[in-house]
């Protein structure tokens, strides 16, 4: 079987009164990146990166396209080194490497579908077939109360039967992100699981007090509380709270992950498959967390391509560490408002009781909508 095409669709759809802040920006629109690759053999997947959706459609046409054409498809290793190791000056971290993350995708589809086999069973097979959700959402909204605007959400991800939610922290001072956390745990309760997200906010003497503060409020994890490139201080501030520090979102491939991990940064890892290098990467992450004992919750913030992506290496993360009742891996769902997520595909993922059923159809599990992407496609 050889590639014959790589047609790539940059989507842009605005927010306007939905958009909503986190720690580093208002997101006034979403964007995603969706590749459909075909073959001789009439199979096409599809992948999807997270980033800016035109540059790295410009980045997949000009640069990955050229270095996949007649190339075999289940060569994912292969493929996967001919773009990053020409070009580590441009590959270790950032567009070239969400690109690859997306033909990866792809091809990884296209395998699963040529077998018959859903993606997780190439993965080696899947420790689990349902996904234990957690709500992502409670961003700063545009509210004229924004606290209780919020309170009201968290209220809502409760009643749609949700264990656990996040709270994204950080767009105003510390004082007052620790009161409506206060107001929301008194408003959800004790029994459902709170986390919160920090989008890299803060300091590492900020954090430590951050994380003392909320040790209280029976916070599940702390994530990215520190920029990426700060792991001394992930390390300082894994130290000295009980609260779990998770980070991985902005890390790429096994070389950019092995410092996270090895430097013990971390209790969780939240690589993403749409950014650290696609499933390829993903599966050498988990094998690396495996080893050192941390665990993997996948970062997803896309369509329901990076969804089904996510969903298919999460089915294969072993359990870290392995008893004879281990507790499943979280699986973040983003409820953050994007009219991108439900159209790219025909296929729709719901949470009931907090659980999504993983795919079982061969290659990803998902089939996309070219009527959808080609009306919300920008040049
Ligand atoms: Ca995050």
């Amino acid at each position: 079987m050889k590639v014959t095409d790589v047609k790539v669709y940059p989507l842009v759809q605005p927010l306007e009164i939905k958009s909503f802040a986190f720690s580093q920006t208002w997101v006034t629109g979403r964007q995603v990146t969706i590749v459909v690759i075909s073959t001789d053999e009439g199979i096409e997947g599809c992948g999807e990166a997270f980033g800016p959706a035109q540059a790295l459609a410009r980045t997949i046409e000009t640069f990955c396209a050229p270095r996949i054409l007649g190339q075999d498809p289940f060569n994912t290793d292969v493929i996967w080194d001919s773009i990053y190791r020409p070009y580590r000056h441009n590959s270790q971290k950032g567009l070239l490497c969400e690109a690859l993350s997306a033909v990866d995708i792809a091809l990884w589809d296209i395998k699963g579908k040529a077998t018959g086999q859903p993606v997780y069973n190439l993965l080696g097979g899947a420790f689990r077939d349902r996904a234990h959700a957690y709500a992502t959402g409670l961003y700063r909204p545009m509210a004229e109360d924004p606290k209780a605007a919020l309170i009201e959400e968290a209220l809502g991800y409760k009643d749609a039967g949700f264990f656990a939610m996040k709270y994204k922290m950080g767009t105003v001072s510390v004082e007052e992100d620790l009161e409506i956390l206060g107001a929301i745990r008194d408003a959800i309760g004790w029994d459902t699981t709170l986390m919160v997200d920090a989008n890299c906010a803060y300091d590492a003497a900020e954090a430590v007090w951050l994380a003392r503060e909320m040790e209280d409020l029976e916070i599940y994890w702390f994530e990215e509380p520190l920029p990426p490139e700060d792991l001394d201080g992930y390390v300082e501030l894994k130290n000295s709270t009980t609260i779990r520090i998770a980070a991985g979102e902005c890390e790429m491939t096994r070389f950019g992950f092995r410092e996270l991990i090895a430097r013990r940064c971390v209790d969780i890892l939240q690589p993403d498959a749409g950014i650290c290098g696609g499933i390829t990467e993903f599966q050498k992450i988990t094998a690396m967390a495996s080893a050192w004992n941390t665990q993997i919750v996948p970062h997803v913030w896309g369509t329901n391509i990076a969804i089904a992506a996510a969903l298919h290496c999460y089915a294969a993360i072993p359990h870290i560490p392995g008893k004879i009742n281990p507790p499943e891996p979280f699986f973040e769902f983003d409820r953050s408002p994007n009219p991108l997520r439900e159209g790219a595909t025909h296929e729709k993922f719901t949470a009931v009781d907090s659980y999504i059923d993983i795919p079982k159809t061969p290659g990803l599990g998902v089939t996309v909508d070219k009527d959808f992407l080609k009306a919300h496609a920008v040049q």
